[in-house]
């Protein structure tokens, strides 16, 4: 449900993305994956609409948002340090954007329960974002991100700041919640390991390119050249 279509950008006279193409089918858990600097995070802002592009297109089904506004893409995105409201309350902090959309009361309360159930966060309603453990804050906050139901959520390393254990037993309910809520989810990660356990697919991105699209499966066993060869190989 997500094209890219040979989309380049620059920064100044750096090349960051080039002709990049990319099609994403709809509910997949799409991961993409490639060293740091590589561009992964601008692609994502590009397909959020943080950034412009030289060239090329981007769609979803079928349709080209490029000219829409990120507040008008059915489409949210959440980054590695998720900025709750430090004065709003876990409800308040789902709620959120159902208040910026008008949604009565009644309305309101129902759908954060729901993603509060969804998360697990039912006893924590109340409480502060101070007052809540780091794994806790980015579950909040994937809430507050599936609140307004998109249709493509854009997953930035949203784990890389937690320690190992956590990230693995997030990694698991991020793949749980996906299965669940059933909409597209697009994960930038330079840890291969963790893209390859939850993907349905992945790309290989390396300076600016990508380099190889197939199923964890295919990239790990027929990696078209070294560099996904050394870099896949560095799950071992
Ligand atoms: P990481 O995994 O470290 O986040 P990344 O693959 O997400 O890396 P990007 O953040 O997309 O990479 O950055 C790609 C390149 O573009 C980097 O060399 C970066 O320095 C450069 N870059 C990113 N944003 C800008 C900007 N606003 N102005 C100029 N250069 C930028």
């Amino acid at each position: 449900e997500v094209s890219i279509k040979n989309v380049s950008k620059f920064f100044d006279d750096f090349q960051v993305l080039k002709n990049v193409s990319l099609d994403i089918k709809k509910g997949e858990f799409f991961s993409i994956l490639g060293p740091s600097g590589c561009g992964k995070t601008t692609l994502l802002r590009v397909i959020a609409g943080f950034e412009g592009v030289e060239s090329g297109d981007v769609l979803l089904d079928g349709k080209s948002i490029l000219n829409l506004p990120p507040n008008k893409r059915p489409v949210n995105i959440i980054f590695q340090n998720y900025a709750l409201f430090p004065h709003l309350t876990v409800f308040e902090n789902i709620a959120f954007p159902l208040k910026l959309k008008k949604l009565s009361e009644n309305e309101i309360n129902q759908r954060v329960n729901e993603l509060l159930s969804l998360i697990r966060m039912e006893e924590h309603a109340q409480k502060m974002p101070s007052q809540l453990s780091g794994g806790q804050k980015q579950r909040v906050a994937i809430a507050r991100a599936l609140a307004n139901e998109p249709r493509v959520l854009l997953l930035d390393e949203p784990l890389s700041a937690l320690d190992a254990k956590l990230r693995q037993e997030l990694l698991v309910e991020l793949d749980n919640l996906h299965d669940r809520v059933g909409i597209t989810f697009i994960y930038v990660t330079h840890d291969q390991a963790e893209a390859i356990s939850v993907s349905d697919r992945v790309a290989l991105m390396n300076e600016g390119e990508i380099v190889q699209v197939g199923t964890p499966y295919e990239v790990y066993e027929s990696p078209v050249n070294v560099f996904a060869a050394t870099f896949i190989g560095e799950t071992n």
